[in-house]
């Protein structure tokens, strides 16, 4: 079955962070329930089955599942990180936080034209990370396949933000 009701009881909710009127949803609890990571990776590789060559997996807490998934299905395994910390020629794509910009870098040799990418993080909320993501994935001439997070925000209009990508969320909350 789906994972939905499960994984929902192992999330926390913490007001105020990180910061004043935010609620965090903090997904410790599900990382430490023992099988859930093994349970959650299968379930993505079952509905995605045949659908991805590569996994993109976004820093930091994206790298959990990703990890997990690329372990599981044997396909190859990417890591977007954050401004400055990749070594050579790199993609680069910004995306607006609530208070300033960041940025996802991927190094270019990590990604091929033709391949079909998975992006995966663990939360997603206004969409704008997994939206940076799946542009390192176009600008590099590959394609994406999906978009992966754990634990979908709802009304923070993610989901349609995300709209012209085939977008899995394994839990949803409100
Ligand atoms: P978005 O870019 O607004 O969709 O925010 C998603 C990114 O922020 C992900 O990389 C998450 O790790 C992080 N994030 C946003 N809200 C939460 C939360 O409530 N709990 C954990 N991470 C969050």
């Amino acid at each position: 079955g789906t994972p939905q009701s499960d994984m929902a009881a192992l999330l926390t909710e913490i007001p105020d962070h990180p910061s004043s009127g935010v609620v965090f949803r903090d997904l410790a609890g599900l990382y430490a329930e023992p099988g859930m990571l093994a349970r959650l990776a299968s379930h993505v590789a079952e509905r995605l089955d045949g659908q991805f060559d590569r996994i993109l997996a976004v820093e930091s807490r994206g790298f959990v599942l990703g990890a997990a998934l690329a372990a599981l299905t044997g396909r190859p395994l990417s890591l977007a990180r954050k401004a400055g910390k990749l070594p050579g020629p790199v993609y680069e794509a910004d995306y607006a936080l609530e208070y300033g910009r960041d940025r996802l870098e991927v190094q270019k040799s990590a990604l091929c034209p033709g391949d079909r990418v998975l992006c995966v993080d663990d939360v997603l909320a206004t969409g704008g990370t997994l939206h940076a993501a799946a542009r390192l994935v176009t600008v590099s001439g590959a394609r994406v396949a999906g978009l992966v997070a754990l634990v979908a925000l709802r009304g923070l209009g993610g989901q349609q933000r995300l709209s012209g990508h085939s977008v899995l969320a394994l839990c949803e909350v409100p």
